[in-house]
């Protein structure tokens, strides 16, 4: 059996002239959990809505299972849905709500009873079937709606922002659930998100979107850690940009210069271009009172704001040059750390490792 469930070709959207999806592919395997993250309009709930067959393609081809689903009606695609306002029915009781999907497959009976009481029970209400969908909390409506999307063991499941309404304890108590239920159903699971926390804590990989377009599609540690473009290195975390000209290579260093700086690299591949853009995220930028040696990836600054957030503290440091504004976030560990206060001298400086390069787009 292939590993490979879904696969998207060249998936593209229009309205009118808007292009709503730009161009999209990707294989999702068996198992994983595939978050789309981006901002508002940038295609997700478009690309979502044409693998569950609410919305035609323009050009492109869906695969899942290996055969072409683009005429497939929705309730012959084998994939189920959450989505944020996809009500339960609230004429009907828990039960019968989750054996709506069942029906509609000519499951009816004891069989349909069974795989319902097991629902309930994955979800956490086992004593919920005869309750109506007004007698439940937000968050239960929200489990009652994925024991719906997954009573009928779909090869696919879509989730579109389904915490979205929820307040944050429960949307993180919900996260917890749903990454439950991932693990105990192996489902596999295309779930999107606006929010990039929720998308770093809960996915296998995370497919950033901008206008239409994927830009990077990797585990979240890479997309973190190893951002391809700017746009995805703001959009998921902060990030600090500095625009730098290459110098030279010494062994598997590269040595670029922004105006008084010196940024060295060490990367495994070649840069060479003149101008560049370098991102650091700003933990990973250390601030100390004034060393003595001059060195590089080390600015000289002065504290020009201090803004206190319990557990870290952030800084904004202008290098005394005036060329650099640099975002720097610490860890307040202990009492014991000290602080620094806006006016005072300091220098800023990272490891060669944590500084990347980026491009303009994708
Ligand atoms: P997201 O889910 O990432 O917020 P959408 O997929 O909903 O984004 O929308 C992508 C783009 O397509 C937006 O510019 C949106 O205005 C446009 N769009 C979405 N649906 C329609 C539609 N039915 N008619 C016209 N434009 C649409
Ligand atoms: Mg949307």
């Amino acid at each position: 059996m292939s590993k490979t469930i879904l696969e998207l070709r060249n998936l593209n959207k229009s309205y009118g002239i808007v292009k709503a999806v730009d161009g999209i592919s990707f294989s999702l395997e068996r198992g994983e959990f595939l978050s789309l993250l981006g901002p508002s309009g940038s295609g997700k709930t478009t690309t979502l809505h044409m693998i569950a067959g609410l919305t035609s393609v323009s050009d492109g081809e869906i695969l899942l299972g290996g055969k072409s689903i683009n005429a497939l009606p929705p309730y012959k695609r084998d994939i189920g849905v959450v989505f944020q306002n996809y009500a339960l029915f609230p004429h009907l009781t828990v039960s019968q709500n989750i054996a709506f999907p069942l029906e509609m497959r000519g499951i009816s009976g004891k069989e349909a009873t069974s795989r319902v009481n097991q629902a309930l029970q994955l979800v956490d209400l086992p004593s919920f079937g005869s309750r109506y969908p007004r007698e439940l909390s937000g968050g239960q409506q929200q489990r009652v709606a994925l024991a719906r999307a997954f009573v009928f063991e779909p090869k696919l499941l879509l989730m579109d922002e389904p915490l979205g309404a929820l307040d944050k304890k429960l949307r993180e108590y919900m996260q917890v659930e749903i990454k439950r239920l991932h693990q105990r159903l192996g489902a596999t699971i295309i779930y999107v998100t606006h929010d990039q926390d929720e998308a770093l804590v809960m996915s296998d990989r995370i497919a950033v979107f901008n206008a239409g377009k994927i830009e990077q599609i990797a585990p979240p540690s890479e997309v973190y850690n190893r951002p391809k473009t700017r746009f995805v290195a703001e959009f998921v975390g902060e990030t600090n940009i500095i625009s730098a000209k290459f110098e030279r290579a010494e062994g598997s260093f590269q040595i670029f210069r922004s105006e008084a700086l010196e940024i060295r690299i060490q990367g495994a591949e070649p840069i060479y271009k003149n101008e560049v853009k370098l991102s650091i995220r700003p933990e990973r930028i250390r601030i100390e009172p004034i060393l003595s040696q001059s060195a590089s990836n080390k600015i000289s600054g002065i504290v020009s704001e201090v803004i206190y957030f319990g557990r870290t503290i952030r800084y904004l440091v202008d290098s005394i040059d005036g060329s650099l504004k640099l975002t720097i976030v610490k860890q307040v560990s202990s009492l014991t750390e000290k602080t620094f206060s806006k006016g005072d001298r300091v220098d800023a400086f990272w490891h060669e490792f944590d500084v990347m390069p980026i491009v303009e787009g994708p």
